[in-house]
Protein backbone atom coordinates (compact mmCIF):
# COMPACT_ATOMS: atom_id res chain seq x y z
CA UNK A 1 0.00 0.00 0.00
CA UNK A 2 1.36 3.50 -1.04
CA UNK A 3 1.58 5.95 2.04
CA UNK A 4 -0.84 9.03 0.51
CA UNK A 5 0.45 12.33 1.38
CA UNK A 6 -1.95 14.43 3.74
CA UNK A 7 -2.82 17.77 1.63
CA UNK A 8 -3.99 19.96 4.38
CA UNK A 9 -0.71 21.47 5.17
CA UNK A 10 0.27 22.37 1.46
CA UNK A 11 -0.38 25.89 -0.02
CA UNK A 12 -1.87 26.64 -3.05
CA UNK A 13 1.18 27.60 -4.82
CA UNK A 14 3.05 24.06 -3.24
CA UNK A 15 -0.24 22.36 -4.37
CA UNK A 16 0.10 23.90 -7.74
CA UNK A 17 4.18 22.54 -8.30
CA UNK A 18 2.73 19.07 -7.13
CA UNK A 19 -0.28 18.34 -9.58
CA UNK A 20 1.40 20.27 -12.10
CA UNK A 21 -0.79 22.80 -14.48
CA UNK A 22 -3.30 24.46 -15.21
CA UNK A 23 -2.64 26.67 -12.26
CA UNK A 24 -6.63 27.22 -11.06
CA UNK A 25 -6.50 23.66 -10.18
CA UNK A 26 -4.98 24.06 -7.05
CA UNK A 27 -6.60 27.18 -6.26
CA UNK A 28 -10.30 25.00 -6.83
CA UNK A 29 -8.43 22.19 -4.32
CA UNK A 30 -7.39 24.88 -2.19
CA UNK A 31 -10.36 26.81 -1.78
CA UNK A 32 -12.63 23.02 -1.49
CA UNK A 33 -10.63 21.77 1.48
CA UNK A 34 -9.95 24.98 3.54
CA UNK A 35 -12.82 27.36 2.14
CA UNK A 36 -15.82 24.91 1.68
CA UNK A 37 -14.58 22.19 3.97
CA UNK A 38 -14.61 19.30 1.96
CA UNK A 39 -13.61 15.92 3.50
CA UNK A 40 -13.54 14.34 0.00
CA UNK A 41 -12.53 14.71 -3.42
CA UNK A 42 -15.56 13.36 -4.58
CA UNK A 43 -17.36 16.83 -3.21
CA UNK A 44 -14.87 18.56 -5.63
CA UNK A 45 -17.71 18.81 -8.29
CA UNK A 46 -16.22 20.84 -10.41
CA UNK A 47 -13.13 19.28 -11.22
CA UNK A 48 -13.19 16.13 -13.85
CA UNK A 49 -13.97 13.14 -12.50
CA UNK A 50 -10.84 10.94 -12.94
CA UNK A 51 -8.63 13.92 -12.04
CA UNK A 52 -10.54 13.72 -8.25
CA UNK A 53 -9.90 9.79 -9.02
CA UNK A 54 -6.14 10.58 -8.90
CA UNK A 55 -6.35 12.79 -6.06
CA UNK A 56 -8.16 10.20 -4.17
CA UNK A 57 -5.19 7.47 -4.73
CA UNK A 58 -2.48 10.02 -3.78
CA UNK A 59 -3.59 12.43 -1.33
CA UNK A 60 -4.98 12.13 2.02
CA UNK A 61 -7.26 14.84 3.60
CA UNK A 62 -7.08 14.04 7.30
CA UNK A 63 -9.29 14.40 9.29
CA UNK A 64 -10.48 13.92 13.23
CA UNK A 65 -12.73 12.08 14.76
CA UNK A 66 -14.80 14.05 17.56
CA UNK A 67 -14.27 11.10 20.37
CA UNK A 68 -16.19 13.58 22.57
CA UNK A 69 -17.86 16.73 22.87
CA UNK A 70 -18.14 18.32 26.20
CA UNK A 71 -20.42 21.24 26.50
CA UNK A 72 -19.97 23.90 29.43
CA UNK A 73 -22.41 26.18 31.02
CA UNK A 74 -20.49 29.00 29.73
CA UNK A 75 -20.94 28.11 26.42
CA UNK A 76 -17.61 26.60 25.31
CA UNK A 77 -17.44 23.15 23.85
CA UNK A 78 -14.70 20.77 24.76
CA UNK A 79 -13.90 18.35 22.00
CA UNK A 80 -11.63 15.28 22.24
CA UNK A 81 -10.06 14.26 18.65
CA UNK A 82 -8.48 11.20 17.32
CA UNK A 83 -5.89 11.34 14.56
CA UNK A 84 -5.82 9.24 12.24
CA UNK A 85 -3.03 7.27 13.89
CA UNK A 86 -5.76 6.96 17.14
CA UNK A 87 -4.04 9.33 19.37
CA UNK A 88 -6.00 11.59 21.01
CA UNK A 89 -5.55 15.64 20.91
CA UNK A 90 -8.13 18.27 22.44
CA UNK A 91 -9.11 21.14 21.00
CA UNK A 92 -11.85 23.84 23.23
CA UNK A 93 -14.12 26.57 21.47
CA UNK A 94 -14.82 29.47 23.11
CA UNK A 95 -16.98 32.28 22.50
CA UNK A 96 -17.70 34.97 23.50
CA UNK A 97 -20.13 38.12 22.27
CA UNK A 98 -17.73 39.64 19.37
CA UNK A 99 -15.53 36.04 19.27
CA UNK A 100 -15.23 32.75 18.42
CA UNK A 101 -12.27 31.23 19.26
CA UNK A 102 -10.59 28.22 19.26
CA UNK A 103 -7.83 26.85 21.15
CA UNK A 104 -6.01 24.15 19.64
CA UNK A 105 -3.07 21.27 20.44
CA UNK A 106 0.23 21.07 18.50
CA UNK A 107 1.63 18.25 19.86
CA UNK A 108 0.15 14.78 21.47
CA UNK A 109 1.58 15.05 25.34
CA UNK A 110 3.80 17.52 26.36
CA UNK A 111 7.80 17.60 27.52
CA UNK A 112 7.82 20.26 29.46
CA UNK A 113 6.23 19.14 32.55
CA UNK A 114 5.18 21.94 34.28
CA UNK A 115 3.68 21.33 37.78
CA UNK A 116 0.08 22.63 37.42
CA UNK A 117 -0.56 21.31 33.69
CA UNK A 118 -2.00 18.09 32.89
CA UNK A 119 -0.78 18.47 29.04
CA UNK A 120 2.39 16.65 30.60
CA UNK A 121 1.65 14.24 32.95
CA UNK A 122 1.42 11.32 30.21
CA UNK A 123 4.47 12.58 28.95
CA UNK A 124 5.43 13.27 25.45
CA UNK A 125 4.03 11.27 22.38
CA UNK A 126 4.45 13.04 18.75
CA UNK A 127 4.63 16.30 17.30
CA UNK A 128 1.54 17.13 15.26
CA UNK A 129 1.64 17.47 11.61
CA UNK A 130 0.82 20.42 9.95
CA UNK A 131 -2.17 18.83 8.55
CA UNK A 132 -3.43 17.63 11.72
CA UNK A 133 -3.06 21.10 13.28
CA UNK A 134 -4.99 22.68 10.79
CA UNK A 135 -8.09 19.96 10.99
CA UNK A 136 -8.44 20.94 14.32
CA UNK A 137 -10.18 23.85 13.16
CA UNK A 138 -11.55 22.44 9.86
CA UNK A 139 -13.24 19.21 11.83
CA UNK A 140 -14.78 22.41 14.86
CA UNK A 141 -15.88 24.58 12.17
CA UNK A 142 -17.95 21.44 10.02
CA UNK A 143 -18.93 20.31 14.39
CA UNK A 144 -20.34 23.94 14.20
CA UNK A 145 -21.28 25.08 11.12
CA UNK A 146 -22.95 28.54 12.46
CA UNK A 147 -19.96 29.85 13.98
CA UNK A 148 -16.98 30.29 12.37
CA UNK A 149 -13.99 30.68 13.83
CA UNK A 150 -12.77 34.05 14.17
CA UNK A 151 -9.64 33.71 16.40
CA UNK A 152 -7.08 30.62 17.43
CA UNK A 153 -5.11 30.64 20.93
CA UNK A 154 -2.38 28.15 20.43
CA UNK A 155 -2.49 27.00 24.12
CA UNK A 156 -3.60 23.48 23.66
CA UNK A 157 -1.62 20.55 24.40
CA UNK A 158 1.96 20.62 23.54
CA UNK A 159 4.33 23.52 23.44
CA UNK A 160 4.06 25.03 20.01
CA UNK A 161 7.83 26.21 19.67
CA UNK A 162 8.66 22.77 20.27
CA UNK A 163 6.93 21.79 16.91
CA UNK A 164 7.49 25.40 14.98
CA UNK A 165 7.78 23.94 11.54
CA UNK A 166 4.75 22.10 11.12
CA UNK A 167 2.60 25.01 13.21
CA UNK A 168 3.52 28.15 11.12
CA UNK A 169 2.57 25.77 8.20
CA UNK A 170 -0.28 25.48 9.83
CA UNK A 171 -0.90 29.06 10.42
CA UNK A 172 0.07 29.89 6.95
CA UNK A 173 -2.34 28.31 5.67
CA UNK A 174 -5.52 29.09 7.76
CA UNK A 175 -4.44 32.90 7.29
CA UNK A 176 -4.63 32.08 3.71
CA UNK A 177 -7.15 34.64 2.14
CA UNK A 178 -8.69 31.54 -0.52
CA UNK A 179 -8.93 29.52 2.62
CA UNK A 180 -10.62 30.07 6.04
CA UNK A 181 -8.63 33.50 6.14
CA UNK A 182 -8.01 33.86 9.83
CA UNK A 183 -6.45 36.82 10.54
CA UNK A 184 -2.67 36.88 11.66
CA UNK A 185 -3.52 39.45 14.42
CA UNK A 186 -6.11 36.93 15.70
CA UNK A 187 -4.13 34.17 16.06
CA UNK A 188 -2.04 33.65 19.09
CA UNK A 189 0.99 31.35 19.84
CA UNK A 190 1.71 30.88 23.86
CA UNK A 191 4.89 29.41 24.69
CA UNK A 192 6.89 27.87 27.44
CA UNK A 193 9.57 30.25 26.71
CA UNK A 194 12.54 28.86 24.69
CA UNK A 195 14.37 31.99 24.20
CA UNK A 196 16.67 30.90 20.80
CA UNK A 197 12.69 29.80 20.00
CA UNK A 198 11.55 33.38 20.82
CA UNK A 199 14.57 35.22 18.82
CA UNK A 200 13.78 33.01 15.73
CA UNK A 201 10.07 33.83 15.61
CA UNK A 202 11.13 37.62 16.01
CA UNK A 203 12.93 36.66 12.42
CA UNK A 204 10.00 35.51 10.54
CA UNK A 205 8.42 38.67 10.05
CA UNK A 206 4.72 37.39 11.15
CA UNK A 207 2.37 39.24 13.32
CA UNK A 208 0.78 36.71 14.93
CA UNK A 209 0.56 37.55 18.75
CA UNK A 210 2.73 36.41 21.12
CA UNK A 211 2.46 35.14 25.15
CA UNK A 212 4.79 33.97 27.17
CA UNK A 213 3.60 31.67 30.04
CA UNK A 214 5.47 33.48 33.09
CA UNK A 215 4.11 32.21 36.17
CA UNK A 216 6.83 33.93 38.40
CA UNK A 217 9.68 35.82 37.47
CA UNK A 218 11.28 34.28 40.68
CA UNK A 219 13.81 32.11 39.32
CA UNK A 220 13.80 29.40 42.31
CA UNK A 221 9.93 29.96 42.60
CA UNK A 222 9.49 29.56 38.52
CA UNK A 223 11.89 26.79 38.35
CA UNK A 224 9.73 24.89 41.36
CA UNK A 225 6.36 25.15 38.99
CA UNK A 226 7.98 25.09 35.43
CA UNK A 227 11.35 22.61 35.11
CA UNK A 228 12.39 24.42 31.60
CA UNK A 229 13.67 27.59 33.81
CA UNK A 230 16.22 25.21 34.87
CA UNK A 231 17.47 25.38 31.26
CA UNK A 232 16.51 29.03 30.52
CA UNK A 233 16.08 31.10 33.38
CA UNK A 234 14.20 34.30 33.59
CA UNK A 235 17.34 36.53 32.40
CA UNK A 236 17.80 34.72 29.32
CA UNK A 237 14.26 34.44 28.75
CA UNK A 238 13.23 38.23 29.53
CA UNK A 239 16.59 39.36 27.22
CA UNK A 240 14.92 37.46 24.51
CA UNK A 241 11.54 38.56 24.98
CA UNK A 242 12.66 42.05 25.01
CA UNK A 243 14.75 41.96 21.64
CA UNK A 244 11.81 40.64 20.19
CA UNK A 245 9.40 43.48 21.38
CA UNK A 246 11.86 45.73 19.96
CA UNK A 247 12.34 44.08 16.53
CA UNK A 248 8.50 43.40 15.79
CA UNK A 249 7.61 46.62 18.23
CA UNK A 250 4.62 44.47 19.33
CA UNK A 251 3.36 43.54 22.37
CA UNK A 252 4.00 40.41 24.57
CA UNK A 253 1.17 39.07 26.73
CA UNK A 254 2.75 37.24 29.91
CA UNK A 255 0.50 34.57 31.32
CA UNK A 256 0.66 34.23 34.67
CA UNK A 257 -1.50 31.76 36.51
CA UNK A 258 -2.11 32.55 40.21
CA UNK A 259 -1.31 29.56 42.39
CA UNK A 260 -2.24 29.64 46.17
CA UNK A 261 0.54 29.95 48.39
CA UNK A 262 3.13 29.91 45.58
CA UNK A 263 3.71 32.82 42.98
CA UNK A 264 0.64 35.27 44.57
CA UNK A 265 3.23 37.02 47.75
CA UNK A 266 4.56 40.24 47.56
CA UNK A 267 8.13 38.66 46.46
CA UNK A 268 6.24 37.76 43.52
CA UNK A 269 4.30 40.93 42.34
CA UNK A 270 7.41 42.84 43.00
CA UNK A 271 9.59 40.59 41.15
CA UNK A 272 7.27 40.82 38.39
CA UNK A 273 6.60 44.61 38.50
CA UNK A 274 10.31 45.11 37.63
CA UNK A 275 11.05 42.72 35.29
CA UNK A 276 7.94 44.27 33.30
CA UNK A 277 8.22 48.04 34.52
CA UNK A 278 8.68 50.50 31.16
CA UNK A 279 8.35 47.42 28.70
CA UNK A 280 5.97 46.50 25.60
CA UNK A 281 4.15 44.03 28.20
CA UNK A 282 0.60 42.90 29.47
CA UNK A 283 -0.15 40.38 32.04
CA UNK A 284 -3.06 38.21 32.05
CA UNK A 285 -3.42 36.76 35.51
CA UNK A 286 -5.10 33.62 35.39
CA UNK A 287 -6.39 32.19 38.43
CA UNK A 288 -5.30 28.33 38.93
CA UNK A 289 -7.51 25.99 37.30
CA UNK A 290 -7.79 22.96 40.03
CA UNK A 291 -6.78 19.36 38.00
CA UNK A 292 -8.00 16.33 40.61
CA UNK A 293 -4.33 14.89 40.69
CA UNK A 294 -2.64 17.58 41.30
CA UNK A 295 -2.04 18.97 45.01
CA UNK A 296 -2.25 23.37 43.89
CA UNK A 297 -5.05 25.33 44.66
CA UNK A 298 -7.34 28.80 43.19
CA UNK A 299 -6.36 31.57 45.44
CA UNK A 300 -9.10 33.55 47.37
CA UNK A 301 -10.52 36.02 45.21
CA UNK A 302 -9.71 38.89 46.98
CA UNK A 303 -5.61 37.78 46.96
CA UNK A 304 -6.15 37.36 42.73
CA UNK A 305 -8.02 41.23 42.90
CA UNK A 306 -4.73 42.66 45.24
CA UNK A 307 -2.58 40.80 42.75
CA UNK A 308 -4.25 42.35 40.25
CA UNK A 309 -4.38 45.93 41.49
CA UNK A 310 -0.64 46.15 42.48
CA UNK A 311 0.30 45.39 39.01
CA UNK A 312 -1.91 48.06 38.07
CA UNK A 313 -1.01 50.64 40.32
CA UNK A 314 2.82 49.84 39.18
CA UNK A 315 1.74 50.94 35.61
CA UNK A 316 1.20 47.39 34.24
CA UNK A 317 -1.71 46.32 32.30
CA UNK A 318 -3.23 43.55 34.00
CA UNK A 319 -6.74 41.65 33.53
CA UNK A 320 -7.76 38.55 35.36
CA UNK A 321 -9.15 35.83 33.02
CA UNK A 322 -11.47 33.51 34.34
CA UNK A 323 -10.88 30.29 32.22
CA UNK A 324 -13.93 29.42 30.56
CA UNK A 325 -14.48 25.42 30.02
CA UNK A 326 -13.43 25.09 33.78
CA UNK A 327 -16.39 23.06 34.10
CA UNK A 328 -15.49 20.31 31.47
CA UNK A 329 -11.88 20.38 32.61
CA UNK A 330 -11.02 23.12 30.02
CA UNK A 331 -7.84 23.42 31.66
CA UNK A 332 -5.02 21.52 28.92
CA UNK A 333 -4.78 18.33 28.61
CA UNK A 334 -7.01 17.22 31.18
CA UNK A 335 -9.90 15.94 29.22
CA UNK A 336 -7.08 13.20 26.96
CA UNK A 337 -5.95 12.41 30.61
CA UNK A 338 -9.21 11.03 31.83
CA UNK A 339 -9.28 9.38 28.48
CA UNK A 340 -5.92 7.78 28.45
CA UNK A 341 -6.75 6.67 32.19
CA UNK A 342 -10.22 5.57 31.05
CA UNK A 343 -8.66 3.38 28.51
CA UNK A 344 -6.13 1.92 30.76
N1 LIG B 1 3.11 25.12 26.03
C1 LIG B 1 2.47 26.36 25.81
C2 LIG B 1 0.99 26.26 25.45
C3 LIG B 1 0.14 25.34 26.29
S1 LIG B 1 -0.32 25.91 27.87
C4 LIG B 1 2.65 27.26 27.00
O1 LIG B 1 3.27 26.84 27.97
O2 LIG B 1 2.26 28.42 26.93
C5 LIG B 1 -1.41 27.24 27.60
C6 LIG B 1 -1.69 28.04 28.88
O3 LIG B 1 -2.52 27.30 29.79
C7 LIG B 1 -0.40 28.34 29.60
O4 LIG B 1 -0.31 29.67 30.02
C8 LIG B 1 -0.48 27.35 30.73
O5 LIG B 1 0.38 27.69 31.69
C9 LIG B 1 -1.98 27.38 31.07
N2 LIG B 1 -2.42 26.30 31.97
C10 LIG B 1 -1.98 25.04 32.03
N3 LIG B 1 -2.55 24.37 33.05
C11 LIG B 1 -3.37 25.24 33.67
C12 LIG B 1 -4.22 25.16 34.83
N4 LIG B 1 -4.35 24.03 35.54
N5 LIG B 1 -4.91 26.27 35.20
C13 LIG B 1 -4.81 27.41 34.47
N6 LIG B 1 -4.02 27.55 33.39
C14 LIG B 1 -3.31 26.49 32.99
Amino acid sequence: MTIKTPILGLLPEELAEKIGPPKYRADQIFEWLHGKLAASFAEMTNLPKDFRDTLEQTYLITTLNPVSAEKANDGSIKWLFETPRKDAVEAVLIPTESRRTLCISTQVGCKFGCTFCASGQAGFERNLGADEIISEVLSAERLNPFERISHIVIMGMGEPFDNADNLLRALKTLNHPSGRGIGKRRITISTVGIPKKILWFAEQNLPFELSVSLHSAVDSVRTSIMPVNKAFPTKELFEACWKYTEKTNRVITFEYILIGGVNTDETNASALISALKGRKAKVNLIPYNPIDEYPQKRPALETIRGFEQKLIRAGIPATVRFSKGSSVNGACGQLRLRHIEKKQ
